[in-house]
């Protein structure tokens, strides 16, 4: 399977992940169809688009001719069927496993024979929806970080029945969007959530347990191992309720109590702190 023939691509879902991704497979010179439930939705991620794009214009990456051309290659899309026209499909719709379910299962219905049908989860089983689908060999895990403009990994999933070929497509796509994609095999959080989630839940013990505030544990792991976030600031950002569901994710995978979250975790959430989107988590904002 070539990329090159790839010339349309079809981005489900205009929310925080899918309106990223078409930024980027627009910016790429890829036509973009950009399919979301409603109007306000569609409105609401193109506006952020052309948001992002004009901080590349101020920023001299892109010339204004270049951000109109890009939105220009972006249409959006209420209807289902324009996916007919579509050579790659990526899903960004919420996490939810039925919704995922059934959005996967009316693009597949609609999608050409051997397009790949790829999907932005990140932590519902590649292997369980390919299964869904009437392609499973076509289907992947595409799982882009946010925000996916700036972000240069993509963690390109493979599931059971995964082709080779359609392994190496995705992988050379990602390397067409300017990305650095990593293949892994699929697994419970694959490796991004399996290493970044516990490392989390751990700082968090730390402070439950009264061995550091959540100061000192971000100043250690920022200054002792290089990361630019600590991993308290780094979950109110991704929000402890996310961290939470991910963690239960793992745990249910593995059946291992390592992956048991926090308490502390479970109590800001209790108490409406979920991090930088409520205000107030670890840290207050
Ligand atoms: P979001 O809630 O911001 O956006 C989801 C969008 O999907 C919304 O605009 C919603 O209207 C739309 N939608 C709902 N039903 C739809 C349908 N039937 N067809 C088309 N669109 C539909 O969610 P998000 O944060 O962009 O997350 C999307 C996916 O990406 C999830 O699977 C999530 O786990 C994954 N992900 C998120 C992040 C992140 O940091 N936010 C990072 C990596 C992966």
């Amino acid at each position: 399977m070539s990329t090159d023939s790839i010339k349309t691509v079809a981005v489900l879902g205009a929310g925080t992940m899918g309106n990223g991704i078409a930024h980027v497979f627009a910016r790429a010179g890829y036509s973009v169809i950009l399919r979301d439930v409603e109007k306000r939705f569609l409105d609401r991620g193109l506006e952020t688009i052309a948001k992002n794009l004009d901080r590349e214009v101020k920023k001299e990456k892109i010339t204004a001719a270049e951000k109109d051309a890009t939105l220009a290659r972006i249409q959006p899309a209420i209807d289902m069927a324009s996916l007919a026209a579509a050579d790659f499909a990526v899903e960004a719709v919420p996490e939810q496993l039925d919704l995922k379910t059934r959005v996967l299962q009316e693009a597949d219905a609609i999608l050409r024979p051997g397009v790949i049908l790829a999907t932005n989860t990140s932590s519902i089983s590649i292997s369980q929806l390919a299964a869904q689908t009437s392609r499973p060999s076509n289907f992947i895990g595409m799982h882009f970080f946010n925000p996916v403009p700036m972000m240069a990994l993509v963690e390109v999933v493979r599931g059971r029945a995964t082709s080779d070929a359609t392994f190496q497509a995705t992988m050379s796509l990602c390397e067409k969007l300017g990305k650095k994609p990593v293949g892994v095999n699929d697994a419970p959080g694959f490796v991004s959530n399996r290493v970044l989630m516990p490392m989390i839940n751990e700082a968090a013990y730390a402070v439950m347990e009264g061995v550091a505030t959540p100061e000192a544990v971000d100043a250690v792991m920022k200054l002792g191992m290089n990361h630019p976030m600590g991993p308290l600031e780094l979950a109110d950002l991704i929000g402890l309720d996310v961290c939470v569901d991910i963690m239960e994710v793992l745990h249910r995978g593995f059946h291992d109590p390592k992956y048991d979250a926090c308490p502390l975790l479970k109590q800001h959430i209790a108490a409406g702190r979920l991090g930088r989107k409520s205000g107030q988590g670890f840290y207050k904002y």
